[in-house]
């Protein structure tokens, strides 16, 4: 049922929530946009199948918001499940994140990453086309540049051959919308092209939780400043860059979670279907990986065991946005300096260790 609030006692106004379905909601970037999501007045769901997340996130998002959010553990390939979803909700939009993410992973088992990230999506805009449409924003990444002749990347970049099958899940699904938007007239669409996501909530009650040992360098940085991993390896410092390590752009989580509330907006005030924008979402500010490494200490006072080893294999030598369109069409703007980034990402460690400093 659609939620209605009463704005005045005697001259009730009634203002429509709308609820959107969050897929893959209780893992790291689902969590921070169902807060914001929270925050602008929506009403959320989610869908997880916890394969790469448990319920830590789902309490924390709980806390946060004081709101019991409906949750579905569900695979969002099964077709039938997620037709009763919204046949138990009212659904005005979706925003899908339930995807498989580890690059090495993908090439190991190329056919499991190919049939759950495009299963996963296609089996929703089924799902959403016979339920009369809606908006979606789908999660996207940088990688579908891979290394860009010119930097920064517009999102006018041509993309170039994905190297791995994770990077070719996302520009299949990017296609896949566009296509879908083109045919189904009560669909719209907005894809975001996250840059490297990073932090957790200012709250500390939720943030980034791999499963094993993780892939990615801040989860990896901060495993190590607690003690939980001996030494984090920088993969290589011969590139053609500064220092010598790579540059990536840094994305606090909350902007980033952000821009997905200003793209369900985007597509509200569209008022008319078809459209399906694409929009970078990053700071536009190269950062290498020793900077971060420095950084990381120098903010949260923590000495790091770390070495220098070869390159790893598939990353890009550099890469960052340009994020004027998000800036200008989307009202979008980052807000958080890293440095501050970076303390909550800590925080958020040391909360879930049991670390107190
Ligand atoms: N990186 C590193 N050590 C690690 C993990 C990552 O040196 O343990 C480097 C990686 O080579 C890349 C940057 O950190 O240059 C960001 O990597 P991440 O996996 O976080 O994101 P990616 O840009 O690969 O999506």
């Amino acid at each position: 049922m659609r939620s209605l609030f009463y704005t005045h006692f005697f001259f009730p106004i009634f203002v429509i929530m709308k609820n959107i379905l969050v897929t893959g909601g209780a893992g790291f970037i689902g969590s921070h946009t169902a807060v914001e999501l929270i925050a602008a007045g929506y009403g959320v769901i989610i869908v997880d199948n916890l394969s790469n997340a448990d319920t830590t996130c789902l309490d924390g998002v709980s806390k946060i918001t004081g709101i019991k959010i409906p949750f579905y553990k569900v695979d969002c390939c099964d077709k039938r499940e997620m037709q009763k979803i919204f046949q138990e909700n009212e659904i005005d939009g979706a925003i899908h994140f339930a995807a498989f993410k580890a690059v090495g992973e993908s090439v190991q088992k190329p056919l499991m990453y190919y049939y759950n990230n495009i299963s996963s999506f296609t089996t929703l805009l089924e799902v959403m086309v016979e339920s009369g449409g809606g908006n979606v924003v789908f999660s996207s990444s940088a990688t579908v540049y891979g290394q860009a002749d010119v930097l920064p990347v517009t999102e006018e970049t041509p993309r170039k051959t994905a190297i791995s099958p994770y990077g070719n899940t996302k520009q299949i699904c990017e296609d896949i919308l566009q296509d879908a938007v083109r045919a189904h007239s009560g669909l719209q669409g907005v894809i975001l092209r996250y840059f490297n996501p990073i932090g957790a909530h200012p709250s500390a009650l939720i943030g980034e939780l791999p499963r094993g040992i993780p892939n990615n360098l801040v989860p990896f940085i901060t495993q190590t400043a607690a003690g939980i991993r001996r030494e984090l390896q920088i993969f290589g410092n011969d590139y053609n860059t500064p220092d010598g390590t790579a540059l990536r752009d840094y994305i606090d989580i909350v902007d980033l979670a952000a821009a997905h509330v200003l793209a369900l907006k985007r597509m509200t005030d569209h008022k008319g279907a078809g459209k399906c924008e694409i929009f970078n979402v990053g700071t536009g500010v190269p950062v290498s990986v020793m900077e971060l490494v420095l950084k990381f200490q120098e903010v949260n006072k923590v000495n790091l065991k770390y070495k220098i080893t070869g390159r790893r294999e598939g990353d890009v030598e550099a890469i960052w946005a340009d994020t004027s369109l998000a800036n200008k069409i989307l009202g979008w703007k980052t807000s958080r300096p890293i440095e501050e980034t970076l303390a909550n990402a800590w925080a958020w460690e040391k909360k879930l260790r049991g670390i107190i400093s």
